[in-house]
């Protein structure tokens, strides 16, 4: 399974409760001669959507909510293709949740040890794996109370699995997101959680889960960290940073 998605055409209460976080939020991000208005966001979701589509894949292989959980374990600091290739092999070697609880950890080290940091890794894999047999009888949770509580899970993972395995609202804040949502003005933070619940009052809720996948994309192949391309970028006309460059 992967994880498609299809994000629904914004309602109009979607709008209408957009706005009305807008008109509380936006005095907090008055930049420069920049002031955030909901027009402004509904059209740079409406250029991304146009661009980048509202079906996408996650870009983490899995087959099941466990699976999607340890490749998101393994994909911090590390490429998601990186960890496509490690979880081909890692998902046959280790089949399911009790074989990765009962994994020796050594071994299980040298299986991830390409994926970077392979000791924190190891260690939270199987700790996560035994919390979710004892506790949660095989079973991946929804709440974030509850997946957070989970070694190697933070609030990123957690947003991960609830996103993609519940459909639940969520924003996921990876690298990409934190640069990007500063360039185009939705949040001045540089605290990931500060960052998320900036995004929430800024994003249309039906817009939370494909905005990371559409960010990503758009970091990966324009609005690259080091070399960003603005006058190749389909935002240059509405993006702070991308005005007036031709
Ligand atoms: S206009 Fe430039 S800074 Fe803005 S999103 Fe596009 S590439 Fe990034």
């Amino acid at each position: 399974m992967k994880c498609l998605l299809h994000i629904s055409v914004v309602n109009q209460s979607v709008i209408l409760g957009m706005m009305n976080r807008l008109r509380t939020h936006k005095e907090e991000f008055l930049v420069g001669e920049f002031s955030l208005d909901e027009a402004y966001v509904a059209r740079v979701m409406e250029l991304l959507d146009r661009e980048y589509g509202t079906d996408f894949r996650c870009y983490l292989n899995y087959e099941t909510p466990w699976q999607l959980l340890i490749a998101t374990i393994l994909s911090a600091q590390c490429t998601d293709a990186r960890v496509n290739l490690v979880t081909k092999e890692l998902f046959a070697k280790y089949p399911t949740l009790e074989a990765f609880a009962g994994a020796e950890l050594t071994e299980l080290e040298q299986d991830i040890k390409s994926t970077g940091f392979y000791h924190n890794k190891a260690k939270n894999i199987i700790a996560c794996a035994k919390r979710l047999v004892d506790v949660y009888h095989g079973e991946v949770p929804s709440k974030i109370e509850d997946l957070t509580t989970l070694a190697g899970v933070g609030r990123k993972t957690a947003n991960v699995i609830r996103g993609n395995i519940f459909r639940e609202a969520s924003i996921v804040v990876d690298t990409h997101v934190k640069r990007i949502s500063k360039k185009l003005r939705f949040t001045k933070e540089e605290d990931p959680e500060k960052i998320e619940y900036d995004l929430m009052k800024v994003l249309p809720e039906d817009h939370w889960i494909l905005y990371n996948i559409q960010i990503i994309t758009l970091g990966r192949t324009i609005c690259k960290a080091r070399n960003p391309k603005c006058r190749e970028c389909f935002l240059k006309e509405e993006c702070p940073e991308g005005r007036g460059k031709t």
